[in-house]
């Protein structure tokens, strides 16, 4: 066994451990990123099919101006990477209500909408000052509403509200389907938690949610790619298709150890894994024995489960659903229906990504769980029978799906990934816990960062590239004592300032 040393070596090339290499490698620190698949990004990633960019798993950059991808993508000033603003415009397909075949069904469907967000409105205006949350008024959008909604849902359902709540859940239990049905996380309804869907919204605004026409995996990709140029000084190593399998301190060294049998060697460790390959047994693929790690890690680890959210990616050839370019459409579900199981099989349509012909149908719940990676067995498939039932509900059309018009992927069952972004179970405070020293360093050189381990921004990129920087600074003061700068990414107010001024902005000239 040879063994290579290195100031870092970093378990993961997505967006934290990308962000976390830039941050050591402007301090001077030689770092190695080993990563299990066969290209950077993790869970961004973006495919060329048909001749479009489609990505495959996180599409939205959430939070407008304070994710850090937005402006990186507004400096570049490269048409490829031209940044769209959604107006959050929600369709939802009333399958019992609408005459689908009728002339006058846009009108039917666009009065659908405007009673759903009515309603959404009066929900709102319920939870307004009852549960303290920080938007208030006219300024929650429909997808903060989601999280509103699905507050409201759990905490009537599971802590018995006021009887006027209970009233109003009885009249949205429908809608609430509607909406959280798509993002579900496969769990049972009792295992929801707060936690799921209450942080600060992901999409406000003030703070809109935008998509880049490259992807935004292409996006991640193009603001990492220069780490590893070797004609710049102090390239970062990438060591890709190598699992990492064991890591121990031993004499104030970290070795790593992957399934090539070769032994890296540094002074610390960064891991930056899903919570899913945490929680994987010994007998999953990527699964990383660390030393130090004790039965209460397990324990807080599980308790923060992964969600579970897919995507099929279908070229229909024709603009299927006539209502424009990145809507989003979805089959309301009804509550006299076996209601419960109903809302665990959400599909959200993106309909003609970017003008092209390709839609996303967005699968959460038990359809995301048992999704698997491209190789649909067609026909017996349980979710391309939906997704051809809903769309022949939705539009009259009938959809014929092969191998050469689909393309899905199973994060859920993707051994490095083990699922989509993570949850957090109900009653327990253990996404704090994530967070106090105890949990976000072991044996005092084995430090964590990833999305579950950013407080208010988890579940997304940019929440993982800044704990991927936050852990990388803290790493540069505890083991090297040395002050690391705090540019770029480790808080939003400096995000804000920062990035006001993009061409004064060292982390983006150090990239482009
Ligand atoms: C379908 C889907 C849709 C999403 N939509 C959005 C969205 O619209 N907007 C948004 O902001 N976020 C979205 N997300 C979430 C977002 O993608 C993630 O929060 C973020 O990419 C996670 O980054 P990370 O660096 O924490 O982890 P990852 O990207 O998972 O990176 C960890 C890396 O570790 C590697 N790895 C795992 N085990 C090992 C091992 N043993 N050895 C070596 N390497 C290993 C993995 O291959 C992976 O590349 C979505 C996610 C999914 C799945």
């Amino acid at each position: 066994m040879t063994t290579t040393n290195y100031d870092v070596i970093i378990v993961g090339a997505g967006a934290a451990g990308l962000a976390a290499a830039r941050v050591l490698q402007r301090h001077g620190k030689k770092v190695a990123i080993v990563e299990a698949s066969s290209s950077i990004g993790g869970r961004a990633k973006t495919i060329e099919a048909w001749g479009h960019n489609c990505d495959l798993g996180a599409h939205w950059l959430h939070y407008g101006t304070r994710n850090v991808f937005l402006h990186y993508a507004n400096a570049l000033s490269d048409s490829n990477y031209e940044l769209i603003q959604l107006n959050d415009d929600y369709m939802p397909f009333d399958v019992e209500n609408v005459n689908l075949h009728s002339d006058s069904r846009v009108s039917i469907l666009n009065q659908d909408a405007s009673n759903f967000k009515q309603r959404l409105r009066h929900v709102e205006n319920i939870f307004a000052g009852d549960v303290g949350f920080r938007a208030a008024g006219n300024y929650f959008s429909t997808n903060s509403q989601h999280r509103l909604l699905s507050q409201f849902y759990v905490n009537s359902v599971l802590h018995g509200y006021e009887p006027d709540l209970q009233s109003a859940k009885d009249e949205w239990d429908d809608s609430i389907g509607l909406v959280i049905g798509n993002f579900d996380m496969g769990k049972e309804w009792s295992r929801y938690s707060n936690s799921d869907y209450q942080s600060s919204p992901w999409n406000t605004e003030y703070n809109p949610d935008h998509v880049c026409k490259n992807g935004y995996g292409n996006l991640l990709k193009r603001s990492a790619i220069d780490l590893f140029d070797g004609t710049k000084v102090n390239p970062v190593k990438l060591i890709k298709q190598t699992v990492v399998k064991i890591i121990d301190v031993r004499n104030d060294q970290v070795k790593v150890i992957t399934n090539k049998n070769e032994e890296l060697q540094a002074e610390s460790c960064i891991v930056t894994v899903s919570n899913g390959v945490h929680n994987s047994g010994p007998s999953s693929v990527s699964h990383i024995k660390i030393g130090g790690w004790t039965d209460r890690h397990t324990e807080i680890y599980q308790n923060v489960p992964m969600g579970h959210y897919g995507r099929v990616i279908l070229n229909l050839g024709q603009d299927i659903f006539e209502i424009g370019e990145h809507k989003y459409a979805f089959i309301k579900i009804n509550n006299n229906s076996n209601e419960l199981q109903a809302l665990t099989d959400g599909i959200l349509f993106i309909t003609n990504v970017f003008g092209s012909n390709i839609v996303y149908a967005d699968v959460g719940g038990m359809l995301a769980e048992n999704l698997v990676d491209k190789n649909i067995p067609l026909l017996e498939n349980k979710i391309i029978q939906k997704i051809q039932v809903s769309i022949k509900k939705m539009t009259g059309k009938d959809i014929s799906l092969n191998k050469n018009n689909i393309i899905s992927t199973g994060w859920s069952k993707n051994p490095f990934t083990l699922g989509s972004f993570a949850s957090a179970n109900p009653k327990t405070d253990d996404r704090e816990h994530l967070f106090s020293d105890e949990f976000s360093v072991i044996n005092d050189r084995i430090f964590f960062a990833g999305e579950a381990h950013h407080k208010t921004d988890w579940a997304t990129v940019s929440g993982a590239h800044q704990s991927g920087c936050k852990t990388a600074q803290e790493l540069l003061e505890k083991i090297f004592r040395i002050t690391a700068l705090k540019d770029n990414c480790y808080t939003n107010r400096h995000l804000a300032n920062e990035y006001d001024k993009p061409n004064d902005c060292k982390y983006l000239n150090d990239s482009i």
